[in-house]
């Protein structure tokens, strides 16, 4: 099993497990995983398509 790896910026954490910081987040059936940075940049656009998704 490869290292949990940053969909957005390719950083690779030091286990397969993501890190609590990171977040994980599923589109269209692929698990993406974000680390703490990407996923503090990216959380209202993350957010804002499960919203949509989901309603
Ligand atoms: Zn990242």
């Amino acid at each position: 099993m490869p290292n949990a790896t940053c969909s957005l910026c390719g950083r690779q954490a030091d286990t397969e497990e993501a890190p609590i910081t990171w977040m994980t987040s599923l589109e269209n059936g692929r698990k993406l995983l974000y680390c703490d940075q990407c996923a503090r940049e990216n959380v209202r656009s993350i957010e804002g398509k499960l919203d949509s998704a989901w309603w």
